[in-house]
């Protein structure tokens, strides 16, 4: 929010970028009439888009990504009193959801030093109500998907891929929201595919699709996504992977310059990417290694002033919400650990030329005295 509010010094690069491609889908719209109109060729185009890069049948196109989690959750069956297991550490409209729904959240650890579900501890977290896993992948990180859908699968678990800050990703071969039993993306403002508002929710089993059909038609769409945000999603989804790749280039440039840092440790490891194995970068976290908590946000506000966007990561759900909302399963140590030190870098930065890239990490270089 503060990127917008109060960056009259300080210049971070522009999202989103309208450059020609979107010009000319605007002016499409325009003489065509289809920006006003409730059905027209580009929601569909959207659907063959996505299901084709992601390989999957079913593609349902909503209002956001909060909607996606939502319209997944009731898919997977979700009703009052069961439970959804999820990472203490994630996206607090995600906990949230599960409320809405009137089940409980199960929170477990995540991983040391890593914004993503320890699959290790799901087993310890499954009871006879539990109905659902919910993991997203966070900040660059992958969470253990293929573990955690085969745990699923042997409990006859639902699995929710969210992978809204994930879009373009690849992992091992297979696109990320893809491998949990449904997936879900947004297209959200800042996100890599972006109309301001949006989300979708994918899946390749017919009877969970038919559900989030029955949820969400009522003689109309109830959490529509318009032909107007389609079209300039279809222009971004056409770029998408020559962006991520180029994402991918920049992030390691910036975290090889940071190396130098030691108090600056990368959540995720950028040399196990290639071209089949690779994050969508919606964001980039860092964990903070010096002394006391505080010094992450003072570092974060240091950083905003020498032009980086770095800001401090989401506060961890246990933190954040009345013990009698959830129950938790395990010591939630790590969790805990990324509420006081995770930092995230927005992507914009990640699509600027070599020489920028560079110059902002040795910026940020500077102002740990590591340089
Ligand atoms: C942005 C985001 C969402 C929700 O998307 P909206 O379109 O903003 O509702 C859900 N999960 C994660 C991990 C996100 O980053």
């Amino acid at each position: 929010m503060s990127a917008s509010g109060d960056n009259s010094a300080a210049q971070f690069p522009p999202w989103p970028i309208t450059d020609d491609a979107i010009r000319r889908a605007m002016e499409a719209l325009l003489a065509d009439g289809s920006w006003g109109r409730y059905h027209g060729p580009h929601c569909e185009q959207l659907i063959a888009g996505l299901q084709t890069a992601c390989n999957v049948e079913h593609v349902h196109l909503c209002s956001s990504g909060t909607t996606a989690v939502e319209l997944a959750l009731r898919a997977a069956g979700v009703k009052p009193d069961d439970e959804v297991i999820l990472a203490a550490y994630d996206y607090k409209a995600n906990f949230v959801n599960v409320l809405t729904l009137q089940a409980q959240p199960v929170l477990i650890d995540t991983q040391p030093d890593r914004p993503v579900m320890d699959a290790d501890r799901i087993e310890a977290a499954i009871t006879e109500k539990t109905k659902a896993i919910l993991c997203s992948h966070l900040h660059g990180c992958f969470a253990p998907i293929e573990k955690i859908r085969s745990i699923a699968d042997a409990h006859q678990l639902t699995v929710i891929e969210d992978a809204c800050q994930m879009s373009g990703g690849l992992i091992n071969g297979r696109p990320s929201g893809t491998i949990g039993h449904l997936g879900t993306f947004s297209f959200g403002g800042s996100k890599l595919l972006t109309a301001g508002r949006g989300g979708a929710v994918i899946t390749s089993d017919a009877v969970l699709a038919q559900r989030i059909k029955v949820h969400t038609h009522r003689g109309n769409d109830a959490y529509p996504l318009s032909e107007m945000q389609a079209a300039v999603l279809n222009v971004q989804l056409q770029q998408l992977a020559d962006r991520t790749a180029q994402r991918q280039q920049a992030a390691l440039q910036f975290l090889d310059v940071l190396s130098r840092a030691p108090d600056l440790l990368p959540a995720c490891d950028p040399h196990t990417w290639s071209s089949t194995h690779r994050p969508g970068l919606y964001k980039l976290a860092l964990i903070w290694q010096g002394p006391a908590a505080d010094n992450r946000d003072t570092f974060c506000r240091a950083a905003r002033s020498a032009s980086v966007a770095l800001d401090p990561g989401f506060a961890a759900l246990h933190r954040i919400h009345a013990q009698r909302r959830f129950r938790a399963v395990g010591e939630l140590r790590f969790a805990e650990q990324l509420h006081d030190r995770l930092m995230i870098l927005h992507h914009p930065l990640l699509l600027r030329p070599h020489d920028e890239v560079g110059a902002a990490a040795t910026r940020l270089l500077g102002l740990t005295g590591d340089d």
